[in-house]
Formats: C-alpha cells, sequence, structure tokens
C-alpha cells in the first residue's frame, strides 16, 4: 500500500503493515503516528476512536492498537466509485419512466435548452 508521509508529503510504499517504528524514508517522520491514521480527524485534530487512548503528541510515533494507515487516494478501491455512479443512474432513469414529464413545458425544463429551441421555432 502507498501512505502519504504527513511531514514531508511524500508517497512511501509500505510492503505489509506500518510498522511500531516504522519512519519516512524521505524524512525519518514517524509513520506509526496518529496523523498517519485513518481514524485521525484532520479538521478536528482528534481521534475519532473512543476507545484509543489519547497521544500527547499526535505527530510523534505511537503504540496504538486502533491504528490504521491512512492510504493515498488512488488506493481506494474502484468499485464503490462505479457503485455510486450505477445507483445514482438509476435513479434517473427511474423517474424518467414513472410518467413525470406529463406535458411539453415539464420536458422543456428536465432536457433544458435543446428542446426549448426547437419549441421556439416552430412557435
Ligand atoms: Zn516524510
Amino acid at each position: 500500500m502507498i501512505i502519504k508521509c504527513h511531514d514531508c508529503s511524500k508517497e512511501v510504499n509500505i510492503e505489509n503493515k506500518v510498522g511500531f517504528r516504522e519512519l519516512c524514508p524521505h524524512c525519518s517522520a514517524n509513520l506509526h503516528s496518529c496523523v498517519q491514521c485513518r481514524l485521525w480527524n484532520t479538521r478536528s485534530e482528534q481521534c475519532t476512536e473512543p476507545q484509543a487512548e489519547k497521544e500527547r503528541d499526535p505527530e510523534a510515533g505511537n503504540f496504538c492498537d486502533y491504528f490504521i494507515a491512512r492510504e493515498v487516494d488512488s488506493s481506494e478501491p474502484e468499485d464503490s466509485d462505479r457503485d455510486e455512479a450505477e445507483a445514482m443512474w438509476r435513479k434517473l432513469t427511474d423517474k424518467s419512466e414513472t410518467g413525470l414529464f406529463t406535458t411539453e413545458s415539464q420536458r422543456t425544463q428536465r432536457f433544458g435548452f435543446g428542446f426549448t429551441t426547437e419549441y421556439t421555432e416552430k412557435g
């Protein structure tokens, strides 16, 4: 897996999992730290795992059992994206099949200017 160093922002390739003493090969920052963890909320700067012990320094290496390395976005499973697109498409097609477009004006609104110009040219 590939993780991104919070310190130097460089990508680090990890073969198995991030060890307790894993350091960034570029800048020697601790990679087993709160800020490198998926459970870490970067906005509120707090751990989202209530069971985890609070670390005094979120950038320091820790021995937290709940640590899950935050992988770079490109390694996210592609399936989730596709499912979302499919669900959205299904939603759209469902709507068009339930007879929502009963009048010409509604159809014009739905399909945008293409239809609008067609109708105004005639009228
Ligand atoms: Zn680094």
